[in-house]
């Protein structure tokens, strides 16, 4: 370690190290704080001439003035290579179950563990030969792993087009194997290895952003059909404690139609953390019947985590969702609760003595929230694939209310808002979505007609709703009261769903489609009752019905019976006929 890269510490306030240092520290650059035979890894946070503010990912509890820092003029980086699916990491990508097996669940004090395990080898295979040109973030081989074929990329900043030089034959090759010599367009060498590092504050992306588009179908029918969210897009999840956020997040891991998903767990308390790191690992997946894990990275950091490493954990998670977009993939990215993210942020910032913002958040909270969902995207990648990321956040915010700093900033950078209501989480009317207060500027697979014919429906029966409160049952007309058992039919029978039920956890586009559409007649149909007590009494039984049919798988036997018997009722109280597409009326 040369004299030019030693510093010495001058203060110590919470996280953050105060550091004399001889030449200009570089904004972001990684330096280890020397203390009593730890080295404690942190971030250079701000620079000035000979002095350098340190967050320290690490307790900084016994650090004295005088002690060395070693600055290394890196930037905080992720490693990214084959093996990165399946793992744990906290929020600076220590593994977490190698930790756990040495050391219980989390790091002890200055523990650093490679987030990749250095000898794990893989079987290579080149997609290119001396002499070809590659884009920067294009391949140059593939390695499986897992249900994938892993691309062995040119790093995504190389000024490009990039020639290779050479590139090996197949092969076993480690991580840190030569796959290729690169040339740079400037002319610049490089080697291509199996594994990188990057810095986690950068976009790893190399290609054409282009507008998200097709939906990503959650499987969870408020959202795909009313509030849904693009593959690529952004949609945050807001909701006071106990709503229903953590498990929403955990349905969407598990169901969505995407190749990979990332978790960034920034938990409220150890306790929950804990839950998403044992619960997870036992679920399978429903498409393939392995381990959902093969396919999932989990980012976590509790509440008794050191708050810099709080603060990173969203990048560390992004990071390496851009790196499997570049491969061609979709990519599903859920940070849970991005509110304890932005209190690292107001904690990091007052410790910094900025000029506090509103609620003491720091003035560029929306700035960065902003540049965290900027990072989801659809690229249309150099070889005319594409590859996305989505990204999914949790807002806990204190009290509850959606007036707040860090629910505002994010609601309006994203492109769907689900907003969880405390009163339909009481009633327990799961997921516990506000169909009036959530939104999306999506395409959803509905299409916009029917979207905009079952909100109205939901908004009517609102209404009529709180006329009822005023007036009372008898005061509303019989053609309002049946407008207000549609609008709960429609709540009942098709927008909440039963998370723990095999077959109505999670609902295929095509069978929301079939059922929406049945509901839609429902909705339209001119139904007559002889009074207010049967038309109850016929909605309680067909809605029940409904949920029954719900249930059953839709290629079987029992789906076909439950539609006939559901027709069936209906019919019953048809005041005419109202006819069926292409079909004579009955
Ligand atoms: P939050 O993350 O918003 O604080 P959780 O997601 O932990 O809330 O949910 C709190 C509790 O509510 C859960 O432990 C569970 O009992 C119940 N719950 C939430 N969502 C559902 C659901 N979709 N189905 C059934 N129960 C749910
Ligand atoms: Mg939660």
């Amino acid at each position: 370690m040369g004299a030019e890269t030693q510093g010495r510490v001058r203060g110590v306030s919470g996280s953050l190290v105060e550091a004399e240092f001889p030449r200009t520290a570089r904004q972001n650059e990684v330096a280890y704080v020397v203390s009593a035979g730890r080295r404690l890894k942190s971030e250079v946070i701000r620079v000035a001439k000979g002095l350098a503010v340190l967050q320290v990912y690490e307790e900084t509890r016994g650090i004295r003035p005088g002690e060395p820092v070693e600055f290394t003029g890196k930037l905080l980086s992720a490693t990214l290579g084959p093996g990165l699916l399946g793992r744990i990491f906290d929020g600076l990508q220590n593994p977490l179950p190698r930790v756990a097996e040495e050391h219980g669940f989390f790091l002890p004090v200055g523990v650093e563990l490679p987030p990749l395990d250095p000898e794990s080898s893989f079987s290579f295979t080149p997609l290119v030969k001396e002499g070809d040109l590659v884009f920067p973030g294009g391949a140059v081989g593939k390695v499986p792993e897992g249900l994938f074929e892993h691309l062995i990329l040119v790093p995504p900043n190389l000024p490009g087009p990039v020639k290779v030089l050479s590139v090996s034959d197949p092969a076993t090759l480690s991580l840190a194997d030569e796959a290729a010599r690169v040339q740079d367009a400037d002319g610049a060498e490089h080697t291509v290895r199996l594994s990188l590092a990057w810095p986690i504050r950068v976009p790893f992306q190399a290609g054409e952003r282009i507008l998200p588009q097709k939906p990503l179908i959650t499987g969870i029918r408020i959202v795909d059909t009313l509030f849904p969210v693009s593959l690529g897009g952004t949609f945050c999840t807001p909701g006071p404690f106990g709503a229903g956020k953590t498990v929403l997040q955990q349905i969407t891991a598990r169901h969505a139609r995407v190749d990979v998903v990332i978790i960034a767990a920034c938990g409220e308390r150890a306790g929950e953390v804990v839950e998403t790191l044992t619960e997870f690992p036992r679920l399978t997946d429903p498409r393939t019947g392995k381990s959902l894990m093969e396919r999932t990275i989990i980012v976590c950091n509790t509440s008794s985590m050191p708050v810099a490493s709080r603060e990173s954990s969203v990048y560390t998670a992004v990071t390496m969702a851009e790196y499997y977009r570049q491969m061609g993939l979709n990519v599903l990215l859920l940070a849970d609760s991005t509110s304890r993210w932005a209190q690292a942020m107001r904690e990091i910032s007052g410790r910094l003595e900025e000029i506090p913002g509103e609620e003491a958040y720091p003035a560029y909270l929306e700035s960065r929230i902003a540049s965290f969902y900027e990072r989801a995207g659809v690229l249309r990648l150099p070889d005319g694939r594409t590859g996305s990321v989505t990204i999914g956040g949790t807002v806990s915010p204190a009290g509850g209310t959606f007036e707040e700093p860090v629910t505002q900033g994010t609601l309006k950078v994203v492109g769907a808002f689900h907003g969880l209501s405390r009163d339909r989480a009481n009633a327990r009317r799961y997921p516990s979505l506000d169909p009036h207060d959530s939104w999306s500027t999506y395409p959803g697979i509905l299409g916009p007609e029917k979207t905009a014919l079952a909100r109205d429906v939901l908004a009517r029966g609102r209404e009529t709703a709180r006329m009822m409160k005023v007036v009372g049952e008898e005061g509303t007309s019989m053609e309002d009261y049946v407008e207000h058992l549609k609008a709960e039919f429609l709540d009942r029978a098709f927008l909440q769903q039963d998370s723990f039920d095999p077959v109505d956890a999670s609902t295929s586009e095509e069978r929301q489609k079939h059922v929406f559409d049945f509901a839609l007649r429902v909705l339209a149909a001119d139904l007559s009752f002889p009074d207010r007590n049967q038309a109850l009494a016929f909605f309680q039984s067909f809605v029940s019905a409904f949920l029954d049919w719900n249930f059953r798988e839709m290629d079987s036997d029992g789906f076909q019976e439950g539609e006939r018997e559901l027709e069936r009722m209906l019919a019953e109280h048809l005041a005419k006929a109202a006819p069926r597409e292409g079909e004579a009326s009955p």
